[in-house]
């Protein structure tokens, strides 16, 4: 007794940790892990109109059974069924008892699939139970589960966690959609749904108990962004406003040329919110080229006239470094000192630049995120920019946070992105996030055609780049991306150097990749940038922001290998200024069919709205976030294409928190408590 008693306790820890792996600790979890699908075992089939294949439940008499060794040892069962049909059992592994169970005479029910073997109907490894057992009265539920933990012992601890789980109404009357369930009813349905439920509404969703659990998952994600949205308005922040005669009107006259009307329009949006006293939690998208840094300078200006600081973050040393160029062109001459922050500048250069930091004589200040989010200490940090955000996580995004909310007052935040966020991805996961556009290209822009070339037309395209060279254009030239391995790039984007070399005598021809250190990528990129060398070959370490207006074809090797937000970034490399370019595609055939769909598009459109649509639209919302988020799935029941239901909940959830704060709190606690801190994000 006391044996098997150990036994048991430790038989029972492996699925209850395999349990905890999976999430499913406390009732309410194991009530929310929902059945992947179900089987119908509340009928008993015939076996007379059973199809090869099928699943079948059936009900016979054992007339016999042995083990047989013939070919491999096997326990082989003879069954008829009321009707005389023959049906035979194989067990490839068996107990004694399962022997007992099909002792000759019994009579058993059994499910499994049917086989057309040699000796007639077969099934293998069926589930065998006496036919005395009772017919389940609903249908059974089929969990997503590992491997450590049966599905039997799963469904078992569901269905007691179902009976004591916290599933009372906490939502008051009137904020569920009229015609859904309470949320007991529908979680109870969706685990023990009746013979009959058509299984369809399950799959797809549709189904008003799915439709209930859907709606709570999205008020809880509703309320806790807008909890924070208000949180927020709380915060004090520094009141920037532009004097008359400051640095903000002598940056726009001293521009070389005027704003566009959508330039205009999100500056006055966010010079809005940088007087409002509360922090700004802004972001500003525009495609490629749309004209987004000077936006951020005019910002800065903001900052620095009203005597605090600016800090303007980008993804790479590239980027960081041409930012800091072209705004120390133009701020130096209005009196603003503007510090450069690298991982790669050390000693004596790097203590003088952290020093104007702390010291506040640097107003403006630029470096890359990993830089400034670092040891930076800023003598009175105002506003921080994000260039490029949609390069990065939830989890940067957190760290940040947790950089600026080290002082009492907040600064502002302004984050930029040429991928535009898709309307319901931005009702979901970035509601709290105010949102400018900028709808307009500068005059003057000939926009860029896309041509598409299978690569056996390599030397028409080194022809082609002759002719550009010779007009003293500039030619960019992106070798393929080798998902995973850098050293194959690496050597990939050297061999493609040096027949670039080889292919045009007497020209300086770059080489720009991602082992080089920031000093070697520096010296690189300003030989681009002063028109010295007519063709650099570079792998995507030019992806974003990098400006020569000057470079007019763009040529990406394996094309197809690119996602379809990348392509359309490389490409706003080329087209930035009144000259006609070109971006030549090269693919490798045969294409996926996806590959094929991302190059038409390509070729079919150069606006980014639309690209950000057609990506959606190839790869679903779950690859999509899945990019943006690295795999943080916010959502389990509901999905970005619920877009009726997402609305509904946002205006629930706007009501809930003025009307019913407590039921507000509950419904979060409920559904958040684990990740309350990733969606504040
Ligand atoms: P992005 O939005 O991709 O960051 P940039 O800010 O780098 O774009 O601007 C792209 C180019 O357009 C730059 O060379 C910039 O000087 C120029 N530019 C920006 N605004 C205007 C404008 N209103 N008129 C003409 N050129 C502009
Ligand atoms: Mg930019």
């Amino acid at each position: 007794m006391v044996k098997s008693e150990r036994a048991d306790a430790t038989a029972a820890s492996g699925p209850q940790r395999a349990m905890a792996r999976l999430g499913l600790t406390r009732d309410i979890d194991l009530a929310l892990h929902l059945p992947l699908r179900y089987e119908d075992e509340t009928r008993i089939d015939r076996l007379a109109d059973g199809r090869e294949g099928e699943t079948l439940q059936v009900e016979a008499t054992v007339a016999d059974c042995r083990v047989e060794t013939r070919a491999r040892r096997q326990l082989v069962a003879r069954l008829t069924d009321d009707e005389g049909e023959s049906l035979v059992l194989r067990f490839i592994h068996f107990y004694p008892s399962q022997q007992k169970q099909l002792a000759a005479g019994k009579r058993v029910r059994v499910r499994g699939e049917l086989r057309g073997g040699f000796l007639g109907r077969e099934m293998v490894h069926p589930v065998v139970k006496p036919a005395e057992a009772p017919l389940p009265t609903t249908l059974t539920p089929v969990y997503p589960t590992s491997a450590q933990l049966p599905q039997a012992y799963l469904r078992k601890a569901i269905a007691s966690a179902l009976v004591r789980a916290p599933l009372a109404e906490v939502l008051p009357p009137g904020t569920v959609p009229a015609g859904l369930p309470t949320l007991r009813d529908a979680v109870t349905f969706l685990h023990q749904p009746p013979p009959g439920t058509a299984l369809a509404t399950l799959d797809d969703r549709s189904h008003p108990a799915w439709q209930r659990l859907k709606f709570d998952e999205l008020l809880a994600q509703q309320l806790s962004q807008q909890m924070s949205q208000r949180e927020r308005a709380k915060l004090k922040a520094p009141v920037l406003r532009a004097p008359r005669g400051g640095l903000h009107e002598q940056l726009l006259a001293a521009l070389p040329f005027a704003l566009t009307q959508a330039q205009r329009r999100v500056a006055d949006e966010i010079a809005a919110d940088l007087a409002a006293g509360t922090p700004m939690h802004r972001l500003l998208q525009g495609d490629v080229g749309s004209g987004k840094t000077i936006v951020a300078a005019l910002a800065a200006t903001i900052a620095i006239d009203a005597g605090w600081q600016c800090a303007l973050m980008a993804p790479t040393e590239i980027l960081a470094e041409q930012h800091f160029r072209k705004l120390v062109q133009v701020l130096t001459p209005l009196g603003v000192q503007v510090a450069w922050l690298t991982g790669s500048r050390k000693g004596k250069g790097r203590k003088e630049q952290l020093a104007a930091v702390e010291s506040g004589a640097a107003g403006l200040v630029i470096g890359t995120h990993a830089v400034i989010q670092g040891d930076v200490v800023f003598a009175k940090l105002g506003l921080a920019i994000v260039d490029e955000q949609h390069r990065f996580g939830v989890a940067q995004r957190l760290a940040l946070r947790d950089k600026l909310e080290q002082s009492a007052i907040e600064p502002h935040l302004l984050m930029m992105s040429a991928t535009p966020i898709p309307r319901t991805l931005a009702m979901t996961y970035y509601a709290d996030l105010a949102v400018s556009t900028i709808d307009e290209l500068p005059p003057g822009r000939t926009p860029v055609v896309t041509k598409l070339f299978a690569d056996d037309k390599r030397d028409t395209v080194i022809a082609r780049i002759r002719d550009e060279v010779a007009q003293g254009k500039q030619v960019y030239w992106v070798c393929p991306l080798v998902e995973g391995s850098e050293a194959v790039e690496l050597r990939d984007a050297t061999a493609t150097h040096e027949e670039l070399t080889a292919a045009l005598p007497g020209r300086m021809v770059g080489l720009l990749h991602g082992r080089m250190n920031g000093g070697e990528k520096a010296a690189v990129m300003s030989l681009f940038t002063d028109g010295t060398m007519p063709l650099l070959v570079a792998t995507t370490v030019i992806e974003v922001g990098v400006d020569v207006p000057n470079a007019s074809l763009m040529v990406i090797e394996h094309a197809e290998r690119f996602g379809l937000a990348q392509l359309h970034q490389l490409r706003g490399r080329v087209g930035r200024g009144a000259v006609a370019s070109v971006c030549v595609l090269l693919y490798t055939p045969p294409l996926s069919p996806t590959a094929k769909d991302r190059l038409r598009a390509m070729s079919e459109t150069t606006d980014g709205f639309e690209i950000a649509r057609r990506d959606l639209a190839i790869r679903g919302p779950g690859e999509f976030m899945g990019a943006r988020q690295s795999g943080d799935a916010l959502l389990r029941f509901a999905d970005l294409q619920d877009t009726g239901m997402i609305e509904r909940a946002r205006e629930a959830a706007a009501r809930l928190l003025t009307e019913q704060p407590q039921a507000a709190a509950a419904q979060v606690e409920r559904w958040l408590a684990s990740r309350a801190d990733y969606l504040k994000a």
